[in-house]
Parts: C-alpha cells; structure tokens; sequence
C-alpha cells in the first residue's frame, strides 16, 4: 500500500455499529468506498458500499476482505489477534495492532500508561486463575484501599463488567459479578469532573487535539458532553500534553479518545480508546472538522486538518426510549440529530445523540 489513499480505493473497518457507520460515512465524503467487516448486525452496512457478515474467526471471509480493501481500521478494539494476524499479512491495519492490544486490557492499558510517566488511579490485578480469589481480592483491597471498583480485564464498556466495593464485606459479590473473568481492582478516584481529549496523529507524525469534553455519565454509560470543559487553560495544555504522549509512545495514527479524571491536583488517565469515541460526537456540530473525517484523513495518509472549535456545543446521548423524544427534538431549532438507524430501542442502547449548539465559541 502507498502511503497515500487516492479517492476511489477501499477503507475496511471492522465493526459495523454506529462508530463504523459515522467513519463510513465521512470516508463517502472524501471519495472513499468502505467495506464493513461484522458478525451481527450492522448499523454501518446501510450506508458503506459492502458488507461482509461473518465471525471474527472465519479465516476464508477475513482474507477475502484483507484482499478487497487497500487499508483496515476498526471501531471496535476487541479484535482476536488471529484475526488481526491474518489481516495484517496482507494489508495494513491503521491504528496499529501494538494499540489495539494495549487496549484491550486494561491491566495492560495501566501498566502502559504508568510506564509513559502518566497518572492512574492505583490498581492491583485480581486473576481468575488465582486458587482463592477472594483472598486475593481481600490483599488487593488493603493494598489499593476503599471505595474501589473491580473491572474485567478484558471485554468491559458502558460500564458492564464493573462492580463497586465499599468495604472488604462486598468482595464477593463483586467476584461473582465478574463471572469468572480476570479483573483488576481499581482505586475509585474522586474527581471533580470527567473530561475526554480527542486526538489525531498523521502519517507525518502531526498530532492535533480537539478540546477536552466534560462528561457525565448516567448508570456508567455517556449522557452528555459539554464543550468547552468547565478547566483553566493549563489544565487544557495538560490534557493535550497527556494524550500526545499516548499517541507518540503508541506511533498512533489515526483518532484516539483518552478518558481523564480531574481531580483537586492532577489529572488522571481512566482509559484509553484506539479509535473515534462517543465523547467526540460534538465534533460534527462544534468544531471545522469531525472526528470521523479526521480519522478517514489520518488512516489515508492525507494531511490533518486544524480541529478549531467554532461553537461551544452539548451533545447528548440518545439511550433506549430517549429516541420517542425526537420530533420533540426535530422542532428544536439548532438542535442536530443523528441517528444510528437501530431498529428495536432496548434499555441502555446507544440509539443517536444530539448535540446542541448552545452560542458562537468564546475567543480564548
Ligand atoms: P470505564 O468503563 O472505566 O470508563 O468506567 C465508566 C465510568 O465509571 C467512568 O466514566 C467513571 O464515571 C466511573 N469510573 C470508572 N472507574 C473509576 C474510578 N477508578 N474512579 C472513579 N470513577 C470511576
């Protein structure tokens, strides 16, 4: 593969949910064609120009689609490493897998982070395996203190796979709500907001940062991002800081989310994503690029564009029956719609988002 995307060649994207239908799309806007890779229902599928519907395991369907596209990037980081393997013998995956795999695990995704000189909530690691896990969990407990959350390793988001503990007396409830899975006891940081940098690096190692989100959560799954954050223009530089040492260490390119926790003096790195993320949904309407594009620009080797904010935006989720709202929200003047085009709105599904532009960005 040249370096260099033409108009016209083929992205592949693994994962064909709502962040895979949003990347196809800005890619139809540079002349791109996308081909969706996805073993169930794909949001995406409706509107890239193919669709592969087969198991991440299914080594024939995964190298038909390898051959057919002339980059892969994914929106979804579970990817096994087999199939990323036989993928990437035969074409280039963009981001790289060094960061699917640091991500993947958030024991790795810590450790990786405490390495690069970065903050963490303090973390010890709880293994399945272990002959009794919850004396295990009892030493973890007393060595990264209370309240504290168990997490799975591997495979957790929206908040599932996650169980808090007050005090020693929840340990085993909290493993039993692992299922059986390795998991890592994480201090609970007490933060004064929640904020979320979206970064880009190029081919040409450029990195651009759009501006830190604030963002609430409700039952552990995103409600809203407000642009600007409620930070000092030092606490910006230094979440532009972090996630440029994210990027650099990973030799990134492509779009990143970091997840940080602001707290009285510090800023704390909850996790990473490999990828476009739900708290840079505001782009669309805030700021003179999208995630999306910047990502399609990056992953094809074009140069970055400068992610100036021009509007000071909210965007909200819009989870299950929160979608009955919408032509209440249609009639909202300013309000901008996006919709995944899901057919059944179960409880805590992800079925669009809205983001309101709320007045012209402050000169800062
Ligand atoms: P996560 O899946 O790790 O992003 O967690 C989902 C949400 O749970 C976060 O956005 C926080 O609101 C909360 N949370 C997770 N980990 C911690 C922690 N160590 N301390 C405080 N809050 C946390």
């Amino acid at each position: 593969m040249s370096d260099v995307l033409r108009p016209g060649q083929t992205i592949g994207i693994l994962g064909g949910g709502q962040l895979g239908r949003m990347l196809a799309m800005a890619a139809a806007r540079l002349g791109f064609r996308t081909h969706i890779y996805e073993p169930g229902a794909a949001p995406a599928g409706e509107v890239a120009g193919r669709t592969t519907t087969a198991a991440y395991d299914d080594a024939e369907a995964l190298a038909a689609f390898a051959e057919a596209v002339d980059v892969v990037t994914y929106e979804f980081e579970n990817v096994p490493a087999e199939a990323l393997d036989l993928i990437e013998a035969r074409v280039a995956i963009r981001p790289n897998r060094n960061a699917l795999s640091v991500s993947q695990d958030r024991l790795t995704e810590k450790m990786f982070l405490k390495d690069i000189g970065l903050k963490v909530a303090p973390f010890a690691p709880v293994d399945a395996g272990e002959a009794d896990a919850a004396a295990r969990l009892a030493q973890a407990i007393a060595e990264v203190g209370t309240p504290a959350i168990l997490k799975t390793r591997r495979l957790g988001y929206d908040g599932k796979g996650q169980a808090r503990i007050l005090s020693v007396h929840d340990g085993p409830a909290a493993l039993e709500a692992m299922a059986g899975a390795d998991a890592i006891l994480e201090g609970f940081v007490k933060f004064e907001r929640e904020i979320s940098v979206i970064a880009a690096r190029g081919t040409d190692d450029r990195i651009a940062c759009f501006e830190p989100g604030e963002n609430v959560h409700r039952d552990g799954i995103l409600h809203t991002t407000t642009v600007p954050a409620h930070i000092d223009s030092g606490t910006r530089e230094r979440a532009f800081g972090i996630a440029g040492t994210i990027l650099a260490a990973l030799d990134y390119v492509g779009v990143l989310g970091v997840e940080m926790f602001q707290t009285a003096d510090a800023l704390i790195v909850n996790e990473i994503a490999p990828r476009v993320h739900n708290s840079g949904h505001w782009t669309e309407a805030g700021a003179l690029i999208d995630q999306f594009e910047q990502h399609i620009r990056a992953i094809a080797g074009w140069p970055l564009v400068d992610p100036v904010r021009h509007s000071d935006v909210v965007m909200t989720n819009l989870i299950g029956d929160d979608i009955d709202g919408v032509p209440d929200i249609a009639a909202e003047n300013g309000a901008r719609i996006h919709l995944y085009g899901k057919a059944e709105a179960r409880a805590g599904r992800k079925m669009g988002h809205v983001t309101r532009v709320t007045g012209p960005a402050a000169d800062r």
